[in-house]
């Protein structure tokens, strides 16, 4: 698991020194458990064997509700949220009635904007026909579904615990009680091959669902898949692979009518995922439980890891905010760069280049058109878009968009 950054302390009682509402909020919640870890994952999250009692999944909720308290005391109230996200480990390990309670309270205090976007992620071994109904009938729009892979053998590289068959059952199951369904996967795993990752990505366009997210495998030391490509039981994986592909997903899903709207990321028309732009357009949002961040105005701050620690700071009365860091106006600009770089949407070329006096800097600005005409002749950026001052990827800008951001802010 990575560690937590470095940062100024929190203060004890939360509180935070811009609480003005004059951007959408929306609320995170994480939930740190799963029936297993995964060989590669890095997400802070535990097995029950790894918790004792003060962090058990069954008072997970109760916790939570302390620090949703908490949340609505420093915002004074906030303000309705727009989107609400469920992500882990595994929200749904826990009972469907724990959702629905966690939910509530955050409906009692916050409110949610009419329309909001209420999603889950939901692995498909956890869920059946009942959770999904009770999960619709708690007030949620959407769920994520945890696919990863429709091939077996990339699912047992991965410790994944189902079956390819199960995935289409949960989305009929989550469709026929009316909700918004999007699939996860995951490419690059070892062992997978090109002919592989293509019927994963057939049989998710097959299930039709609104949304599909596919993010590259990056095998990070600290895992046991870290481990095992050390020892040289596992390859590592490949950029060359890597790259070919995420070429071939956005080739078969632009096929299908999936646009994207994020370097990772397609979508139906008007099935973006409201709480996915939120973070990328550098709205508010409160992060909830062990781990969590969260970003109010330009602040961030990050909660302690453990679900004990979280949960006893909460249960003596303190916020469980283990840090913080307070951003510059140069230094939102440089982040809604890095961010809204990976948009399709993309940015104004004027972009983070403000003066103090928040208007903009001519000599930056002859610097930055120089930079992106250099990057569109590279085949980085869409000129097409350069000549309307937006900078938006192009395919092969979105393989390389760390290296866009790099050569933008350089
Ligand atoms: S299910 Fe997801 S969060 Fe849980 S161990 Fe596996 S990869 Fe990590």
């Amino acid at each position: 698991m990575p560690d937590l950054p470095d940062g100024e302390r929190a203060p004890e009682d939360g509180r935070l020194p811009d609480i003005s509402m004059d951007r959408p909020l929306s609320a995170y919640v994480h939930v740190p458990f799963c029936e297993v870890r995964c060989g590669y994952c890095d997400f802070n999250t535990y097995t029950s064997d790894e918790l004792g009692p003060g962090a058990t999944p069954q008072e997970y909720d109760g916790e939570l509700l302390k620090e949703i308290a908490l949340a609505g005391d420093v915002l004074d109230g906030g303000r309705p949220l727009e989107t609400v996200f469920f992500g882990g480990g595994t929200p749904t390990y826990l009972d469907a009635s724990q959702l629905t309670h966690i939910l509530g309270v955050l409906e009692m205090v916050f409110g949610f904007e009419p329309g909001a976007e209420i999603t889950t992620e939901a692995n498909p071994e956890t869920v059946d026909r009942d959770y999904v109904q009770e999960l619709r009938d708690a007030g949620f729009t959407r769920v994520s579904v945890g696919m990863q892979s429709a091939v077996p053998h990339v699912l047992a590289t991965l410790d994944r615990l189902h079956t390819p068959e199960r995935v289409p059952r949960v989305i009929e199951w989550a469709r026929d009680v009316g909700l918004s369904c999007s699939l996860d996967l995951i490419y690059g795993t070892p062992g997978e091959s090109l002919d592989d990752w293509q019927t994963s990505l057939a049989e998710a366009i097959a299930m039709d669902p609104d949304h599909i997210s596919a993010y590259g495998l990056g095998i990070e030391p600290g895992t046991k898949m870290g481990q095992q490509v050390r020892r040289g039981v596992l390859p590592d994986t490949d950029p060359d692979d890597l790259a070919a592909k995420y070429e071939i997903a956005d080739e078969m899903l632009s096929a299908a009518g999936y646009t994207w709207y994020e370097v990772s990321n397609w979508s139906k028309p008007g099935h973006a995922a409201r709480h996915n732009l939120a973070y990328w357009r550098g709205n508010n949002w409160w992060g909830f439980g062990p781990g969590a961040h969260s970003h109010i105005n330009g602040t961030r701050f990050w909660n302690v890891k453990h679900p004990r620690a979280w949960a006893q700071r909460l249960n003596s009365g303190v916020s469980p905010a283990a840090a913080r860091e307070v951003l510059s106006e140069q230094e939102r600009a440089e982040e809604q760069i890095m961010l809204g770089i990976r948009l399709a949407e993309g940015l104004p070329l004027t972009a983070g280049i403000l003066r103090q006096d928040a208007s903009i800097d001519p000599v930056d600005l002859a610097q930055r058109r120089h930079k992106t005409m250099l990057l569109a002749a590279d085949g980085l950026l869409r000129s097409d878009q350069l000549a309307r001052s937006r900078m938006v990827l192009t395919l092969r800008g979105r393989l390389l968009a760390d290296t866009v951001i790099r050569q933008l802010w350089d």
